[in-house]
């Protein structure tokens, strides 16, 4: 089969053009890519795009967009040898995320890129972005895809892209993955990591989830954190599961107001989940007794789950699982190497 590359544009800062009444920047039509970078005729593989009717900037996606994605690829899978998704950068990180849970036993690469500068301009990191994303994409070692994951270039990096975090809005290098190594570097050579990279395991067809439960959401605690509040987000009617943002190890305030509060939402059958606020490092909830005092509460210890990965870990468990207990036991697994 001739090598294959399917480019799927949902919008973001790449396809953006200045409205020169507003002077803001908006989506423009995604055939103006190709004008803007005519190397991509150069490749000799067959490129094909899809857009996104009404391409958004990326803080307006939502999981219905991720089943759009997910469905896209299902439906043109055995057409093309990789994908690549055009996206905004500022929720890169958020649909990476979602996606690689949605996409079970993926055999062929996702690579999500986008750009700090829109494509027209002379600086723009947009062209290197988008050609290397589809190089990486189309790459193949031993005669398989060379990176079967989900994933996220940017900067000449490859990420985990559920791994990843937007950490600057001014920098080419917009993303970073503090706790899992780079999976590839990209300067006169493409470097992969192989050790790094996921294997997929063989004759598995691809599944996808469309279905993402909203019934979340996060709470990150800092010092003076008032308990009535904390109630009252505890107790949002309808809320199955929350992200809760501790400090350092895993550690939270030890009053009994506060423990007591989790204790009782737990109890009655909420899901809160434990990540850190360091961007470095793993939750271990038994290292001091702020740590341990939180765990008798039943909280569940997220590790190095970044927020971007728990939450949409969380919601993608929520929409397809039917117990609490599978759904507890599956947020401490590594279902798609998000955790360590
Ligand atoms: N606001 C834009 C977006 O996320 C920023 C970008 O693309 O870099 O869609």
């Amino acid at each position: 089969m001739e090598t294959s590359v399917l480019v799927i544009y949902t919008g973001g800062t790449i396809g953006m053009k200045q409205n020169a009444k507003t002077e803001t920047l908006v989506p423009f039509d995604f055939s103006e890519i190709e004008k803007e970078v005519p190397e991509l005729k150069q490749f000799k593989y067959k490129l094909d795009t899809h857009s996104f009717k009404n391409p958004i900037d990326s803080s307006n996606i939502d999981p219905s967009f991720w089943s759009n994605i997910a469905t896209i690829i299902k439906n043109n899978y055995d057409l093309y040898n990789g994908f690549v998704i055009l996206h905004g950068t500022d929720t890169m990180s958020y649909s990476a995320s979602a996606l690689s849970f949605m996409l079970e036993n993926l055999s062929k690469p996702v690579i999500f890129t986008g750009s700090q500068l829109p494509i027209n301009l002379v600086r723009t990191d947009g062209k290197e972005n988008i050609l290397s994303a589809i190089e990486i994409a189309a790459s193949q070692q031993d005669g398989r895809p060379a990176v079967p994951e989900v994933c996220i270039f940017f900067g000449n990096t490859l990420f985990r892209g559920n791994r990843t975090t937007k950490q600057s809005a001014e920098d080419f290098s917009a993303f970073c993955s503090h706790n899992y190594p780079a999976l590839a570097k990209l300067g006169v050579k493409i470097k992969y990591n192989s050790s790094a990279i996921a294997k997929p395991k063989s004759n598995e067809v691809l599944k996808i989830y469309t279905e993402m439960d909203t019934s979340v959401t996060g709470l990150k605690i800092f010092p003076g954190i008032n308990c009535d509040f904390i109630d009252k987000i505890l107790n949002i009617k309808g809320l199955k599961g929350i992200v809760i943002e501790t400090f350092g190890s895993g550690n939270a305030p030890t009053s009994e107001k506060f423990l007591s509060k989790f204790k009782a939402a737990i109890d009655s059958g909420l899901i809160v989940l434990n990540i850190t606020q360091c961007q470095v490092g793993s939750v271990e909830m038994d290292l001091y007794e702020t740590g341990t005092l939180f765990k008798k509460t039943g909280v569940i210890c997220g590790k190095d789950m970044t927020f971007e990965a728990a939450i949409t870990k969380l919601s993608f468990l929520l929409a397809n699982n039917k117990t609490v207990t599978e759904i507890k036991e599956k947020l401490q697994e590594s279902l798609r190497g998000e955790i360590s």
